[in-house]
């Protein structure tokens, strides 16, 4: 296995961590979305959207945000397989991420407006409804940095 998921499993022993090793196809046109509360060094919410196969993912320290005009930072970390929604257990101690994983919030999304930069969906969640903006910030130093916020439907 290698491609979009070579950086996820370059940090992970699969004969020590519990999560899941990926290889899942999916049929339907659904695109799934998790946010995976983590209980890691620092506590973090990990939003995840289902895209080209494998789930783009951000750290959110704060928490993807309810309300409008709430901007929230949000660090891309690597693409996870797409069984990665599902996750909750443990990663031990030693292990890249070690911490208790568990599901906060999911459910589907649509694209709305997808481009390098900026991505517009609409999220169907619990917890989380209603559209959002990803959008890369200040791209020329760093592609990794996003912010998050929730905006309107038009
Ligand atoms: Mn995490």
């Amino acid at each position: 296995m290698g491609g979009k998921l070579k950086e996820y499993y370059s940090k992970r022993d699969f004969k020590r961590s519990p999560e899941p090793k990926g290889g899942e196809h999916r049929k339907d046109g659904a695109f799934k979305y998790v946010v995976q509360e983590h209980h890691a060094t620092h506590l973090h919410y990990d939003l995840r959207l289902e895209m080209e196969g494998t789930l783009r993912s951000w750290a959110v320290p704060k928490g993807v945000p309810t309300e409008m005009n709430v901007r929230r930072l949000a660090v891309q970390t690597e693409d996870h397989p797409v069984e990665y929604a599902n996750f909750e257990g443990v990663i031990p101690e030693g292990e890249y991420g070690a911490g208790t994983v568990k599901v906060w919030d999911r459910g589907v999304y649509s694209p709305v407006k997808m481009s390098e930069n900026k991505l517009i969906v609409d999220v169907e969640g619990t917890k989380i409804r209603g559209r959002y903006c990803l959008i890369r910030f200040k791209p020329k130093e760093n592609l990794k940095n996003w912010l998050l916020f929730k905006v309107k439907r038009e």
